[in-house]
């Protein structure tokens, strides 16, 4: 049967960071109505502890659609030639099951994920909120700037990043790319006093915001840490504010984040109000007031790459691009 592939270098044309925040907050309401399978995502940590394998599948009824990312994370890549997250999104047709196409998934993980941290930030951050901060300069710090200049008026962006030199080559590739000017700060805190959105798209362990540098009135989205024992924000900023994520079950499971500021008693289970397609479903109230703090923490759900997957194997069609290969799955 013909599978097609779409490779790093097609998927953006495929995916423009505007499409995918729709599609993601499509994707995100239909968790929240209960229309999708989600297993949580399994991981094989390697002995040495420098990489894991996770498999992440997912189906949604509507639209029907069926499909896994296997992806690897090896967060030592970084300053390397190689992305920290590489394989494939593997989507399939839920009638008789066969394999319709094979995805890049370094470019479907960059894209989604901060489209993901975009729906959230359409839905919960004050609607005149201009000033941003990122800390990390990565490949998530990069696709974040776009996404939130797709729904946020941003003037002013500033970034901090452990080394600095990556700080300033962020500044420039985004200068050049989105014409918007970056200040590269000397920390954490100076990014953040005066934010009225942030990102935190690092791989650090312990945390690298403070709940007590949140101007009032900012959300947050905390994107970098994505295991029970890593965390990039303290207890007070989790305590600090009102918590939504991508998915509860996730959270509960694998966020650091939450999961130290609970061990740490400063907050229980119901400090999570809710999933953020509740929010857009209208079941669940986001912002009640400009002075809180409201955070969202994304573990990145194997929905999101399906549905992009989905989106951008539309939109090959429609445009003949991808190459189609003939792999197998008849009865012989
Ligand atoms: P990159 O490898 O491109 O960048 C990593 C960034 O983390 C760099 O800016 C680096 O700073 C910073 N960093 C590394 N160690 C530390 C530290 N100890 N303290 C502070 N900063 C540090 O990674 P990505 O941008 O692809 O991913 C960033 C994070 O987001 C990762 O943890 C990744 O697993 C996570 N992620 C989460 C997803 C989700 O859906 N929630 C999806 C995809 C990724 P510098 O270069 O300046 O040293």
């Amino acid at each position: 049967m013909s599978v097609l592939i779409v490779t790093q270098a097609e998927v953006p044309a495929l995916l423009p960071m505007a499409e995918c925040i729709d599609v993601v907050a499509r994707v995100l309401e239909t968790v929240a109505r209960g229309e999708a399978v989600l297993p949580l995502r399994q991981s094989l940590i390697l002995p040495d502890r420098s990489g894991r394998l996770a498999t992440m599948p997912a189906f949604t009824a509507t639209p029907p659609a069926l499909g896994l990312k296997v992806i690897t994370v090896f967060p030592g890549n970084e300053g390397s030639e190689l992305d920290s997250h590489q394989g494939a999104v593997l989507l399939f047709e839920p009638e008789q099951g066969r394999l319709l196409a094979i995805m890049d998934a370094s470019s479907i993980t960059a894209i989604r994920t901060a489209a993901a941290s975009a729906v959230a930030t359409r839905a919960l951050a004050r609607p005149e909120a201009s000033e941003l901060a990122v800390l990390g300069s990565g490949v998530q710090a990069r696709t974040h700037v776009e996404a939130m200049l797709c729904v946020r008026p941003i003037r002013r962006v500033r970034v901090w990043s452990r080394t600095p030199e990556h700080a300033r080559a962020f500044a420039r590739a985004i200068q050049e790319r989105h014409g918007i000017s970056v200040e590269v700060v000397p920390d954490a805190h100076a990014a953040v006093a005066a934010a009225d959105v942030v990102c935190t798209v690092t791989t650090a362990a312990e945390p690298i915001l403070r709940g007590d540098w949140l101007p009032l009135g900012a959300h947050v989205n905390a994107v970098g840490s994505s295991t029970p024992a890593h965390r990039e924000l303290d207890a007070d900023a989790v305590r600090r504010a009102r918590l939504f994520v991508d998915r509860r079950e996730s959270a509960l499971a694998e966020s650091g984040d939450f999961l130290l500021a609970r061990a740490e008693g400063a907050v229980t289970d119901d400090h999570i109000l809710g999933e953020i397609g509740q929010v857009l479903a209208g079941t669940l109230p986001g912002r009640a007031s400009p002075d809180e703090v409201t955070l969202f923490k994304g573990l990145g759900i194997a929905v999101e790459d399906l549905a992009a997957a989905q989106h951008i194997y539309e939109r090959a069609h429609a445009a003949g691009a991808g190459t189609w290969i003939e792999l197998g799955g008849r009865r012989e």
